[in-house]
């Protein structure tokens, strides 16, 4: 998991939080610990990885995707899911892709079209991981 920066630096403010935040929910909802963990912090950005040899690759990119859609900082997340066999799309699951954070749209097309402005979206990304600050205790919302 890591957090979707659009432009340049990849670093941004509270990203540490952001992702501690979607790992503690993300592992709250699955009731298991990872046999490997390992967060790289590096100009690319921060990555955190986990691995579950015993998840199912299906019902992990659901939690994801439940983790994806906490209000706030969780629209400025991506969890990947990743097997031997390659990544476990939103589309693999049947359920409609992520859309923009600023205006609603599918977000490849946004991002393949580059339809907003980056410091726009910079901003957004600010403001949307500014919750983490007010949410170190994530309720599990509506699931
Ligand atoms: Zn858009």
């Amino acid at each position: 998991m890591m957090p979707n920066i659009p432009g340049y630096p990849k670093r941004i403010e509270n990203d540490t939080n952001a992702v501690a935040i979607a790992e503690k929910s993300f592992k709250c909802k699955i009731a298991m610990k990872e046999a490997v963990r390992a967060c790289l912090i590096n100009s690319a950005g921060i990555a955190l990885l986990l691995l579950f040899p015993s998840l199912d690759a299906a019902d992990a990119k659901k939690i994801g995707i439940e983790v994806e859609n906490t209000p706030g900082w969780g629209r400025a997340l991506d969890i990947d899911i990743i097997t031997r066999t390659g990544i476990v799309s939103r589309k693999d699951l049947g359920l409609p892709a992520r859309v923009c954070v600023m205006c609603g749209k599918e977000a490849k097309i946004c991002a393949r079209e580059r339809s907003h402005n980056v410091e726009e979206l910079r901003d957004t990304v600010r403001r949307l991981l500014a919750c983490t600050v007010s949410d170190q205790a994530p309720s599990s919302s509506e699931s």
